[in-house]
């Protein structure tokens, strides 16, 4: 078990680069294999502990992009942020896009990533239209939605178990410029917060809600909306001046977030005078954290873990209270905790997390046995509510729990490429 903090020491790295060998099996690794991105999943899915990795950020090539209809094919190791810096200029954003730019494209379609816009747009793997699938038998799959659809569904959101993807094609959406036309706005209440969604879902293609999870009693579930579409033509600034992110420079022997933290930085943060609406650069909409480089060290040597479920709609209400009683209660707060409604667009990936409902994200520094009993007290409410737990964010959820929330995970398995396996696979199902 692993928090995000400890990184992939224990596993033999093998360097995946331009001349892929058209063979794994004549590449001397009899040790079992999964694909590592960027390492952004916060958990085992990309670890492979007494294993070995293949490091995909060498795939690192632009096949063909098309400016006329935003048809995109690049090497599963670009990273997002590369894509973004190729294709924005031209008038042309990612259909979907995570908290972070810098995870690959294999992670992306691996994790079947979901972002602000899910309620409209679905998951990442909605938009992809072909990938390129190499099993250990050498054997080259192309799929799409239409073609091997049975090996589309199984990798997009397949943790990359089914085999290593070479390529990936997406597509992309028209934006007039860079700029987002941003809304914020306070709620009291877990309450208010469902009142008042449908409303801002109807008007905005994004949407994701900060909550203060030390809030307590009737300021339970508390927080602030933050909504946002790209500018129409014309609504836009000059280039604002390029700010270079700043890095956490080591991890302190124990974490900067705690109790007294986290209640301080929520509450100054909830009260924070801020615009209700201007025009902001895409990047700090999309990617706060990427600002601060290496962010997770604030979390001390011992890291953390996040813990993001989904709750079906008709039990989202008291289940959502249920689980942030059981935080505030517990005393372990969390200063990033994200709550955004899923739409009932799915991309058919046979594991994929995002299904109808909503989702809370949550961050909470590692103190031990205290966390992983309080993840366990909440996965309690997600199993009975009938909801699921991202194994993009996981490090610790029971085998049992895992067979609930995926029930497909039998018909998946079949798909498994024989000489692949990772860490989280052997946690929640034995080799
Ligand atoms: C700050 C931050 C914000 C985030 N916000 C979101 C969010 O809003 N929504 C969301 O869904 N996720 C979010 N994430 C999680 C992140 O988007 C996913 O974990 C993503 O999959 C990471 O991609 P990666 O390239 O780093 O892949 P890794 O983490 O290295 O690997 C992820 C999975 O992809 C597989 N994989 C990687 N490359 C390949 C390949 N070429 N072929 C086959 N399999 C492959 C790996 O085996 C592994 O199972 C966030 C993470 C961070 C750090």
């Amino acid at each position: 078990m692993k928090p995000w903090a400890n990184y992939p020491q224990q596993n033999e790295q093998v360097k995946i680069a331009l001349f892929f060998p058209a063979s794994l099996k004549n590449f001397g690794i009899h040790k079992k294999l999964i694909p590592f991105g960027n390492g952004r999943s916060y958990g085992d899915v990309c670890l492979n502990d007494g294993g070995a990795l293949l490091l995909t950020r060498g795939l690192d090539r632009f096949i063909v992009f098309n400016p006329a209809n935003g048809v995109l094919r690049a090497e599963a190791g670009v990273l997002l942020s590369e894509i973004l810096a190729l294709t924005v200029p031209q008038g042309w954003f990612l259909s979907v896009t995570p908290g972070t730019q810098f995870v690959t494209l294999g992670g992306a379609v691996a994790n079947d990533v979901h972002g602000k816009n899910h309620h409209v747009a679905g998951s990442f793997g909605s938009h992809v239209r072909a990938f390129e699938l190499l099993r250990s038998d050498s054997e080259r799959l192309t799929c799409t939605p239409k073609q091997n659809i049975e090996w589309f569904q199984a990798t997009v959101g397949g943790l990359g178990l089914t085999g290593l993807i070479t390529w990936v094609e997406i597509q992309l959406q028209r934006i007039a410029n860079p700029w987002i036309v941003a809304e914020n706005r306070r709620f009291a209440s877990l309450d208010e917060f469902l009142a008042l969604n449908d409303d801002y879902e109807a008007r905005y293609p994004y949407i994701v809600s900060w909550i203060d999870c030390a809030a307590r009693g009737r300021a339970l579930g508390r927080g602030i909306y933050m909504a946002g579409m790209h500018a129409p033509p014309g609504l836009m600034k000059p280039p604002p001046a390029e700010r270079r992110a700043l890095t956490v420079p080591f991890a302190p022997p124990i974490s900067l977030i705690n109790n007294l933290s986290v209640r301080g930085f929520n509450w100054l943060y909830y009260h924070l005078p801020r615009p209700a609406r201007g025009l902001i650069p895409y990047q700090p909409f999309f990617y706060p954290l990427d600002n601060l480089l290496e962010w997770n060290r604030l979390y001390g040597r011992r890291g953390f873990f996040q813990y993001q479920c989904v709750i079906p709609p008709l039990d989202a209400r008291e289940a959502l209270r249920e689980i942030l009683a059981r935080i505030a209660a517990s005393g372990q707060g969390s200063m990033l905790a994200v709550l955004k409604r899923f739409g009932e667009r799915t991309s058919g990936g046979l594991l994929s997390f995002p299904r109808p409902g909503i989702t809370l994200a949550l961050d909470f520094p590692n103190r031990g046995q205290k966390t992983l009993a309080l993840l366990e007290r909440l996965d309690e409410v997600t199993r009975q509510a009938g909801g699921a737990v991202y194994p993009a964010k996981d490090a610790r959820m029971s085998g049992d729990s895992f067979r609930q929330y995926y029930p497909q995970w039998e018909v998946f398995s079949r798909s498994i490429d024989p000489r692949f396996s990772s860490s989280f696979w052997r946690r929640v199902i034995a080799d």
